[in-house]
């Protein structure tokens, strides 16, 4: 790819709540990456989720993961414009700032699990994700893409065909990819760290030196 081609390539949004950051999001960023030729993918932790109890640690503490995390990797990125403002965190306004800072000529990729595209119809102004932003869909064993109603529907009449359409469109576009599978879920790790058991190898050493210095996890 040639440098002024770079300079164009898709940047890629993935946000959740991180609590905490684990090896199943972080190998899936990678790939991404490197599979979808992003020139870079944001991170960005959710600092109020509308749709989901309250994490337990705050979203400073879950920030901080990430970061850790991550490392002096230039390709992914802690983002932490959700912890900036009022109110839940909307993506759509994540999208829209994101929309503001880089352009319209730039591919915007909006990444999400089938677990959170089950239940897009329920996000705040999710008729205009797609104004902003390509999706991807990440395809995760044990959960199965809607075939049928609204959600279906919406997959259908904006599919891409693969990873040519998210470079030559900025927005507007619905990918579908599958993943290497890393069955790793944040909520394991809160319940080993609960139970005083060892979450080693599940997610990197340094958040979980963190989330021990820190005492997150130990009571619900
Ligand atoms: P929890 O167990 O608390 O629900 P989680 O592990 O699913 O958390 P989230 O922060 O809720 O993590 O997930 C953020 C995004 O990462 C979502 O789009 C989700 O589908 C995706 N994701 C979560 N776990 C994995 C995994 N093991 N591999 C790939 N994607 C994942």
């Amino acid at each position: 790819m040639t440098h002024s081609a770079d300079a164009l390539a898709p940047v890629g949004v993935f946000g959740g709540t991180f609590d905490p950051v684990h090896n199943g999001h972080l190998r899936s960023a990678l790939e991404l990456v490197q599979r979808l030729k992003l020139a870079q993918l944001h991170m960005i932790p959710c600092a109020d989720p509308a749709h989901r109890d309250t994490p337990l640690a705050s979203a400073e503490h879950r920030a901080a993961m990430v970061e850790l995390a991550l490392g002096g990797d230039s390709a992914l990125v802690c983002d932490r414009r959700e912890l900036h403002r009022e109110g839940y965190s909307y993506t759509i306004d994540s999208l829209i700032e994101l929309r503001q800072e880089l352009g319209h000529e730039r591919s915007i990729c909006l990444i999400m699990g089938c677990d959170a595209l089950l239940s897009i119809s329920s996000w705040h102004r999710w008729n205009e994700l797609l104004d902003f932003a390509n999706v991807v869909v990440i395809a995760r064993p044990g959960w199965q893409l809607p075939t049928q109603g609204l959600i279906a529907d919406w997959l259908v009449s904006n599919a891409c065909a693969g990873v040519r359409g998210l470079h030559h469109r900025s927005a507007g576009a619905i990918l579908i990819e599958e993943l290497r599978p890393l069955p790793i879920s944040a909520s394991e790790i809160r319940q080993l760290v609960k139970n005083g058991q060892s979450a080693r190898f599940l997610l990197p050493e340094s958040v979980i030196t963190y989330i021990l210095n820190h005492g997150l996890y130990t009571e619900n």
